[in-house]
């Protein structure tokens, strides 16, 4: 791998296998080996230091408002979302989906699509191919020629308050980003190092398909993993330490997932706590305990997916007076700023909700905050988020219980899919739009859907949370029949019902019975 010029200790960039046409490509935008960084400027308005979401929006943001800007990345422009994250993994379920729609065909009429294989090689080599497309957008020589932005490819730490360090250069900035993301941290599983497992930086390299896979980790990541590779034709266990999958979410909600993926041949391993991992003849076994009963299972990969550490270490944030937590990542006010008022955070690296859409909604209260005096405050997001299982669980606001812990008293209200008839016409009744509003008002607090595109569906109630719409507003939008979006709409009529009490009922029937007479 070609060295940078100027750069004595910079590690290589992590390998993108296979090194086929696509990854090829992807590696020429995101980490170009022949890069050379720019002579660095007198001082920067804002250097950034990490180029994922929060990275890329904030310095493409702050240079197209006029801002001279720097952008520091080790690794791969795009970070976790492009090249190991959002892109790819939706990339395979695109794939699990499509196999699966082959094998349950039947229903429609269309026999013979049950013992279907699919082509893992193939799939992969799609997703690869469209990732690397994808990448263009993230190309470092777009972000140097269209947008002005002075490119470093190198590992940056702060030298002190008001510089950062990258291959042997300093960049002097009036305001600092940090980007920096995080990163899968395997459990402390006597033998796991060993043995060797795979995270979201190497499962998507994945050329065969493993026979045999444990998922350890039942959050999001694991779920979505979990289906996708059993839809592909893995033998999936999934060992999870609660008592049910998706365990942030609703329990009937989780409760319609696992099932699915029963239905997909997954062994679930709930309230399961794995002892040790080792070497045996049969692969790689891992010794576990569930229900107070020892078990055994012989895979052939493992995959962890139980958690993520912010990336702070190596930055030297002492130099630059940056208070951190090596577990919860940079601290961070309300308006994204760190413990030194030139240094601002965003992603990952100092948010507890960790996705793409939220690393891009603070990219841009940092722009405001950071160069133009805003005093944007991140607890005016409203923030949703979606588990792209199928069907799929989309969730924003409150859960009742959240709202009962705040003493907020909720009136929650369920349409399940089966009274939906799009639902039904498509086979795909299993599921539930749901909503919390505020008792005695039709104020949305919270709402939960499951569905297979309940990630679509849920931006109707993001919007009215938002702008502060009740869900009577949603009542009289007219929704096209049939899609499944009239489930929402069916909660604004259940709401309306309840609305009618029974003096109103007695009132209506006398006015009905008096136009009779
Ligand atoms: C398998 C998987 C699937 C996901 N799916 C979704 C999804 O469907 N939807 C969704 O919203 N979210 C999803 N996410 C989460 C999403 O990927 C992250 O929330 C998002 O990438 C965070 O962006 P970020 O910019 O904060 O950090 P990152 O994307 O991690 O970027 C941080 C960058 O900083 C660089 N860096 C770190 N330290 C330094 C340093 N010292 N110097 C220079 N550069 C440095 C890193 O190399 C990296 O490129 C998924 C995550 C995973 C793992």
């Amino acid at each position: 791998m070609t060295r940078m010029k100027g750069e004595e200790s910079m590690k290589p960039p992590p390998l993108m296998l296979p090194q086929d046409e696509s990854n090829q490509t992807l590696i020429q935008n995101v980490h170009p080996p022949e890069w050379e960084n720019p002579e660095p400027a007198p001082c920067y308005n804002l250097v950034v230091i990490g180029a994922g979401t929060a990275g890329l929006v904030a310095a493409a943001g702050a240079a197209g408002l006029g801002a001279k800007v720097a952008l520091v990345e080790r690794h791969l422009l795009g970070g976790d979302c492009l090249n190991y994250g959002c892109v790819p993994s939706k990339g395979i379920i695109r794939a699990s989906r499509a196999i699966y729609d082959v094998r349950t065909s039947r229903e429609f009429g269309i026999p013979g699509g049950e013992d279907l294989r699919i082509d893992f090689g193939q799939a992969m080599e799609r997703m690869r191919r469209i990732r690397a497309g994808i990448s263009a957008h993230d190309s470092a020589r777009r972000f140097r020629e269209e947008l002005g932005i002075d490119v470093f490819l190198g590992e940056g730490r702060f030298a002190g308050p008001d510089r950062v360090e990258v291959a042997g250069k300093q960049l002097r900035f009036r305001k600092a980003a940090i980007c920096t993301g995080a990163r899968a941290v395997a459990p402390p599983i006597p033998g796991i190092e060993e043995v060797g497992y795979l995270t979201n930086e190497t499962v998507f390299s994945l050329t065969d398909l493993p026979s045999r896979l444990a998922v350890i980790g039942g959050g999001p990541l694991g779920c979505e993993l979990t289906q996708t590779f059993a839809r592909l034709g893995s033998q999936v266990s999934i060992l999870e330490s609660q008592g049910h999958l998706l365990s942030r979410e609703d329990p009937d909600a989780a409760e319609i997932v696992q099932n699915s993926m029963v239905r997909d041949g997954v062994e679930l391993c709930l309230k399961s706590k794995v002892l040790r991992v080792s070497r045996g003849s049969e692969g790689k076994v891992i010794d576990l305990e569930q229900g107070g009963k020892a078990k055994e299972l012989s895979v052939d990969e493992i995959l962890v997916g139980v958690g993520r550490a912010p990336h702070v270490g190596g930055l030297n944030l002492e130099k630059a007076k940056v208070a951190y937590d090596p577990k919860l990542g940079v601290k961070v006010n309300e308006r994204l700023q760190t413990s030194n008022p030139r240094i601002f955070a965003a992603g990952d690296v100092c948010f507890p909700y960790k996705f793409t859409h939220t690393a891009d909604a603070l990219a841009r209260i940092l722009i405001a905050n950071a160069l133009f005096m805003g005093r944007q405050k991140t607890s005016a997001l409203v923030i949703p988020w979606c588990t792209y299982t199928d069907p799929e669980v989309a969730h924003v606001g409150m859960y009742e219980r959240g709202a009962r812990e705040k003493g907020i008293e909720v009136l929650t209200l369920t349409v399940p899919l089966t009274e939906v008839d799009r639902a039904l016409l498509d086979g795909e009744a299993q599921g539930f739009a749901r909503v919390h509003l505020r008792k005695g008002t039709d104020e949305i607090l919270g709402a939960t859907v499951v569905a297979r595109h309940a990630g679509e569906m849920i931006n109707e109630f993001s919007l009215a949370i938002t702008s502060g719409v009740g869900l009577s507003a949603i009542g009289k939008t007219i929704h096209p029949y049939p899609t499944q979006a009239e489930a929402i709409k069916k909660l604004a009529d259940a709401y309306n019902r309840t609305r009618l009490t029974p003096l109103a009922r007695k009132v209506l029937g006398a006015w009905l019975e008096w136009q009779r007479s």
